[in-house]
């Protein structure tokens, strides 16, 4: 193929990238963002398919086939609250093949030293090999961890020792060494692979402090990464469309964990170097709860909703988990026909990814404009008749205005607790993610309706129908 019909593809590709990161800016043009997209990766693939001189085209067969046999596989069966799991998995491989890209063209540059194939080594070449292992490593290990947290496979709360911070400047000191060492010695590999073993630990070290609510952006920062490792290794193989994807995903990654610091009031040095996420020495369940929560039933929750004028619905991670979604719609529209005003707070962190209650409701066919976002719902939570929160713990926790010590301090919440009564569904008084007691459940205007949320809906639903006739 000629250079030129190649940049050509590549730039159609990077426009699709382009388009299809717009598109996925909407729920409503999400779907077709994520084809666009797709279909400028397929070109570029083809392209460079066709463009490099392939060694084996057999093992990138035998690749393509047990990678998307995997990839379907898990995209199938995963559950949607599992999602930022798999997205930790999939920045972790993203980052683990671009420093293995990295080492290999390395070591091909040693061995094709001297023929006419001959790699260009200078400062370029060697500082591009080396962000590309830097970064894939960090990404590697950093993201194995946070699906290890999330997976329960670990603590998910923050692990800290004494010095933790010098720790890990030392590291990043000695991979710059392991830098100098691979510029003095570019036809080796052997110092590269030992800064891509300190990299891996440093990773490790990185993320494991990292606890609490402040995973959601650590997600977004892993993915950021990923998308840079990408980058790099587009410089080490003078590929433009590696470049312009990764920067994409790099730039997109970045933007997404600003949004996040900025709706759960963090800096990103916080997130990086704070203390979120401990939970030592806050109240305990029995001082918050002990006598003053007070459980209903369906029954009655159906005759508070038939005096109620205007209705607002809190989703969070438990809805997720027990696939409510369907039953709310059912409930929805059974209060719009009787006149009562039904919307929907979406908190930014509400859920296990960024996005996930507007893709259940959306789901739900939900209309849009009924999802409101926090900064529009919360002023007018004193004119709302029932909070009902489905599944929703952190995000509707008190303890976030009034405690400054609270792992959850300074994020911004929803102001359930201001609407006249408060109905919060699940099953039982348990902590949601940030694992610390919710006093808001203990407040005189709330309700607890303890049960599975999509069952509890059902059977509101059915004693609506049957209050209203
Ligand atoms: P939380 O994790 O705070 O609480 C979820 C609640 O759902 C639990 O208290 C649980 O209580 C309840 N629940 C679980 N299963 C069911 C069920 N079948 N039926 C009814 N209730 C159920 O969720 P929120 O959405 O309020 O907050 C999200 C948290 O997750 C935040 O701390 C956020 O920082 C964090 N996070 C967010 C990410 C994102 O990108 N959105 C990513 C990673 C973390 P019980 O067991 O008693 O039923």
């Amino acid at each position: 193929m000629s250079p030129t019909l190649v940049n050509l593809a590549y730039l159609v590709a990077a426009c699709l990238f382009i388009i299809g990161l717009k598109g996925l800016s909407h729920p409503r043009t999400a779907v077709r963002g994520n084809l666009l997209g797709a279909i400028g990766m397929l070109i570029a693939v083809v392209v460079t398919l066709l463009d490099k001189h392939i060694i084996s085209y057999w093992l990138i067969f035998a690749g393509f086939i047990i990678g998307s046999g995997i990839g379907a596989v898990y995209a199938y069966k995963v559950k949607m609250t599992a999602m930022p799991q798999l997205v930790a998995l999939y920045n972790g491989f993203g980052g683990a093949a671009s420093l293995l890209v990295a080492g290999a063209v390395l070591y091909e540059a040693g061995v094709l030293r001297g023929t006419p194939q001959e790699i260009a080594v200078n400062a370029e070449f060697i500082l591009s090999v080396f962000a590309s292992g830097f970064i894939g490593a960090i990404t590697f290990t950093g993201s194995m961890i946070a699906f290890a947290k999330l997976q329960g496979l670990t603590k998910e709360t923050a692990v800290r020792y004494p010095g933790d911070q010098i720790v890990k400047i030392a590291l990043a000191l000695i991979t710059i060494v392991f830098a100098y060492l691979m510029l003095v010695y570019p036809d080796s590999s052997i110092p590269y692979w030992f800064m891509v073993i300190v990299a891996c630990v440093l990773g490790v070290l990185v993320t494991i402090p990292i606890g609490g609510a402040d995973m959601p952006v650590v997600i977004a920062l892993l993915n950021s990464l990923s998308g840079l490792a990408a980058a790099a290794t587009g410089f080490v193989l003078f590929n433009t469309v590696l470049i312009v994807a990764g920067t994409l995903v790099g730039a997109s990654g970045i933007i997404l964990s600003l949004i996040m610091c900025k709706a759960m009031n963090r800096s990103i040095t916080d997130v990086l170097f704070g203390t979120f996420g401990a939970v030592e020495g806050g109240p305990s369940d029995d001082e918050v709860y002990g006598g003053k929560v007070k459980a209903t039933s369906p029954e009655e929750v159906a005759m508070l909703l038939e005096g109620a004028r205007r209705v607002v619905v809190v989703p969070g991670y438990g809805m997720a988990v027990s696939q409510a979604q369907h039953a709310v719609r059912e409930l929805y529209d059974l209060l719009e026909a009787h006149g009562i005003i039904m919307e929907f707070g979406i908190h930014p962190v509400a859920g296990r990814m960024p996005g996930h209650m507007n893709v259940l409701l959306a789901e739900a066919d939900i209309p849009y404009d009924r999802m409101k976002e926090m900064d529009e719902i919360n002023p007018g939570f004193k004119q709302v008749d029932v909070s009902i929160i489905i599944g929703a713990n952190d995000v509707v926790n008190p303890v976030a205005r009034t405690d400054p010590k609270s792992p959850i301090a300074g994020m911004p919440i929803l102001d359930v607790d201001y609407s006249k009564t408060v109905v919060v569904i699940k099953r039982s008084l348990s902590p949601g993610f940030a694992g610390i007691p919710n006093p808001l459940f203990a407040a005189d205007n709330c309700l607890m309706l303890f049960g599975d949320a999509k069952k509890m809906v059902e059977e509101m639903v059915k004693s609506c129908k049957e209050d209203f006739g």
